[in-house]
């Protein structure tokens, strides 16, 4: 066997594409409104930035590596046992200690046709290989995910509401497909923009985690909280997944900041209430708006939405996109979401909303 002559990293890494995270900068560098991330306008809670403080005069001391007491505020707050719970540096720190923790080379795993590109990630770090379902409507569909279950199948991702479509699936929805699964089938449900959904028929998947031996949520302060420069995110499953997930995490994965900050803003509930407010005005105003111009909007339940384009030369998603670059407006161009003439637009401030709105209007030519 010949070796190679520099080091080379094991089978899958290199099929990787690696993320490509929201532009932060409009075309000459300037920036109105970032509207690429699905970052919250409202900032982070007043209580989260003062909790940092304190710990900024201790940076030398290692943080508690089991985030004790931000497990336990998170468990208070949802009403769940703080044993059951993990803490990452980001959710997407869990959905990574899930792969690495249940897939390896040989195995497969199942995501949907245009879901987080995280999973994708994730699975082929593990050296497993992903298996995409189609969609339906651009919404998950139960059906193509279950008929694409075989004997190597051993996770399942699940975004509910899914990002970048906005789209969700009713918890009746959610109970079949885990019934549909084997029971040594671990199904991951992604609720990051669990906050945020108005809808009688929606569960994150609490009870659900709580209940069985192969179901896991995860959840993030980057959203809603708007932490996200911190990382924090958190899952909860049964005992037996969170001890192996634990034995992998890094021994001290969250920062003391990150800790004393989510600690704060996960009781700030009148914070999150301000938040929900926010995105309950102009989540529907947005949407209306795009509607007038005549764009086609993906019913979103999320503090986002997807925008479809004509398909017309220089009306496409690309063109609207670098118009509104120009203005110093960033949208997200989700082509690596198999969605080439979409864009993906988080809900600003009434600013920012109004701005783009305006700027697409006159690009549309319909001022
Ligand atoms: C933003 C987002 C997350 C959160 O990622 P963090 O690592 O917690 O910042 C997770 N899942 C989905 C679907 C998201 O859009």
């Amino acid at each position: 066997m010949t070796r190679p002559d520099r080091p080379e990293p094991k089978a899958g890494v290199l099929d990787i594409a690696a993320y490509v995270p929201g532009k932060s900068k409009g075309t000459h560098g300037k920036t109105l409104h970032k509207l690429s991330s699905n970052e919250t306008p409202l900032g982070a809670s007043p209580a989260a930035k003062a909790a940092i403080e304190t710990v900024a005069h201790n940076l030398e001391l290692y943080p508690d590596g089991a985030a004790i007491e931000l497990r336990d505020a998170i468990a208070e707050t949802y009403g769940l046992h703080p044993d059951r719970i993990i803490c990452g540096a980001g959710s997407d720190e869990i959905l990574s200690f899930l792969a690495y923790a249940y897939l390896g080379p040989g195995d497969e795993a199942i995501y949907s046709e245009h879901g987080f590109l995280i999973y994708d990630i994730a699975i082929r770090s593990a050296g497993a290989t992903p298996v995409v379902a189609p969609e339906t409507g651009l919404k998950t569909d139960v059906d193509a995910i279950l008929a694409r279950v075989t004997d190597k199948t051993k996770m399942v991702f699940v975004a509910n509401p899914n990002n970048p479509t906005g789209t969700y699936l009713p918890f009746e929805d959610i109970k079949r497909l885990h019934e549909g699964l084997p029971p040594h089938v671990l199904l991951v449900l992604d609720a990051a923009y669990a906050e945020y959904v108005r809808k009688n028929d929606y569960e994150s998947g609490i009870e659900l985690a709580a209940t069985s031996q192969n179901v896991v949520m995860t959840r993030t302060f980057s959203k809603i909280y708007g932490l996200a420069n911190l990382r924090i995110g958190w899952g909860f499953g049964p005992s037996h997944i969170i001890d192996a997930l634990n034995r992998i995490r890094g021994p001290f994965n969250v920062s003391g900041m990150a800790i004393a900050a989510g600690i704060a803003a996960v009781k700030d509930r009148e914070f999150v209430t301000r938040a929900i407010e926010h995105n309950d005005a102009w989540l529907p105003w947005i949407t209306e708006e795009l509607e007038k111009l005549g764009l086609e909007v993906v019913p979103s339940v999320g503090n986002f939405v997807l925008i479809h384009f004509p398909d017309e030369d220089g009306k496409r998603a690309v063109d609207a996109d670098a118009y509104l670059l120009e203005r110093g407006c960033v949208l997200r161009q989700v082509g690596n979401y198999g969605l080439p003439n979409s864009l993906r637009m988080t809900v600003g401030s009434e600013e920012a909303n109004r701005a783009v709105l305006q700027h697409l209007k006159d690009f549309l030519g319909k001022a």
